[in-house]
């Protein structure tokens, strides 16, 4: 078997027996990422100094027995928007191009104190605003199935990595279904965690009520093992979760079926334009899952059809906000070229946003502007409310939520970039969950013409454990997340 076909689990075995080296492991990885990543274009940096350097730390960590977690010496990826010290942050855009942060993210902080590796930093969509990473200022991530496909958005180039094993986990964020799409186009395992569950700090924002970090591996268990070491309170996050982190891989080792649980299936996501394979195998997932013990109802989410427009109305405004900082004067590309002030502010934003952020940020600045915010964007609060409470209602009746991610399979790349609309119908299925702030799991569910599908797993807040063990006792019996594409 080789290095990169190994679960967290094994390779930690491999690592604390001193089978093999966490140096040896991680060179191992940067030779895939070399040799393979050029068709992929999973990574905008990597971080090849660095990786050796933490690789030499883990394994005298290693040697010395002291402090070992099953995450030492286990190199990854991180998506771009998370600030990395030392390494370019750009969140793919040319506006902060080289722009070097001076601390770590709180998630990447406690990596490092688990004694993993950085292998680098993943492409995505500018800013975190795509389904596709074709709006990264850099280059378009492919498919790792299919290289004319897209591998989702916009944590792509997270997913498309430890797809096509140039990575054996990454962290991706999630403002809405940015963990999970890439995820499900990719046919890897992916959790959008509750808002607050991990810190904040760090994490280059998007939507603020929004963001959230998220693993990004090969199987529900994998995924477990990543969250026990990046969840948990962080005084430098005023949003962070004050509830202690559970110990999620343990219970499911000890997890045996799904008797006593109670999942429903909201009828407004099994509706037309769902193509016919992705229902398909969502609902034959369902049924596996019912065979598992649980008991399968279904209810209702009357207001969805509400969540693509409130979504995409809070996201500008609150982007907008977000994105004023770019100026040119404080942080990354500066275009001096006049010496007078507005030139610079003009000419920075011009050369250095791409079409979709600059799009963004004139419809936030105008939902929130003088006579317009009542009408906008204090409407929108108001109807994400009822999505929230659409979600805390049929949390009464049952313990978790299944429907599929996305209504297709990987589009084309190409096939939706220039009508914006149609980029933000595909995701239908995962904003609203964002706007509710619960967490919600993709798992790898089937394959139509070669591309995975997933099934999105939801629950109330803080039911991370519960999603793990359906997704973990789904894949004990399914193969779907063991299979690779030819890359591979
Ligand atoms: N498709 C979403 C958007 O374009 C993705 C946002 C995200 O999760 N970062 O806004």
């Amino acid at each position: 078997m080789k290095l990169h076909e190994l679960s967290l689990q094994e390779t930690h075995e491999q690592l604390s027996s001193r089978k093999i080296s966490s140096a040896e492991l991680t060179r191992a990885y940067l030779e895939r990422v070399q040799r393979i990543d050029p068709q992929v274009k999973s990574y905008v940096t990597v971080s090849e100094d660095l990786a050796l350097e933490q690789a030499r730390q883990a394994d005298e960590r290693i040697k010395s027995g002291d402090g070992l977690t099953t995450l030492t010496g286990i190199p990854y990826s991180a998506k771009d928007s998370l600030s990395t010290r030392g390494v370019n942050t750009t969140c793919s855009s040319k506006i902060l191009e080289n722009y070097k942060p001076f601390y770590d993210s709180t998630a990447i902080t406690n990596l490092n104190l688990a004694g993993s590796v950085l292998l680098g930093k993943n492409n995505m969509d500018e800013f975190g605003m795509g389904s596709s990473t074709e709006n990264s200022g850099f280059f378009t991530t492919r498919n790792p199935w299919n290289f004319d496909r897209v591998p989702g958005g916009s944590s792509g180039g997270s997913a498309a990595a430890v797809a096509a094993g140039l990575a054996p986990f990454a962290l991706g964020e999630d403002t809405g279904g940015s963990v999970r799409m890439p995820a499900s186009f990719c046919g890897v395992t992916g959790l959008k965690t509750t808002y607050g569950r991990v810190s904040r700090y760090g994490l280059i924002p998007l939507v603020s009520s929004f963001d959230t970090i998220g693993p990004m591996a090969r199987s529900a268990y994998d995924v477990s093992l990543v969250l026990e070491a990046i969840a948990g309170h962080d005084p430098k996050d005023g949003t962070s979760r004050v509830e202690s982190v559970q110990n999620y891989s343990e219970s499911l080792k000890k997890a045996e079926n799904l008797r006593g649980l109670r999942i429903g299936i909201p009828k407004e996501y099994f509706v037309e334009g769902l193509d016919k394979e992705v229902d398909a195998s969502v609902r034959a997932a369902i049924k596996q899952i019912e065979s598992l013990g649980a008991e399968v109802m279904e209810v209702s989410l009357p207001h969805t059809q509400y969540a693509i427009p409130v979504y995409y109305l809070i996201l500008f405004a609150e982007a907008s906000s977000n994105l004023a900082k770019y100026d040119g004067v404080r942080f990354g590309l500066s275009e001096r070229t006049t010496g007078d002030l507005m030139d610079v502010y003009l000419k920075t934003r011009e050369t250095g946003f791409g079409a979709e952020t600059k799009r963004r940020i004139m419809l936030g600045t105008f939902a929130l502007s003088a006579g317009y915010y009542d009408a906008y964007y204090l409407k929108a609060q108001k109807v994400r409310a009822l999505i929230r409470q659409d979600f805390q209602k049929a949390f009464e009746t049952c313990d978790a939520l299944i429907t599929p991610v996305a209504p297709t399979t990987a589009f084309r790349i190409g096939e939706k970039i220039s009508n914006p609309l149609d980029m933000y119908l595909s995701d239908v299925f995962v904003v609203a969950i964002n706007l509710a702030g619960i967490p919600a799991l993709s798992v790898p569910c089937g394959f139509s013409n070669g591309l995975p599908i997933g099934m999105q797993v939801m629950g109330p807040h803080l039911s991370e454990e519960t999603l793990l063990r359906i997704g973990h006792l789904y894949q004990s019996q399914t193969d779907w997340h063991t299979k690779h594409p030819p890359c591979w």
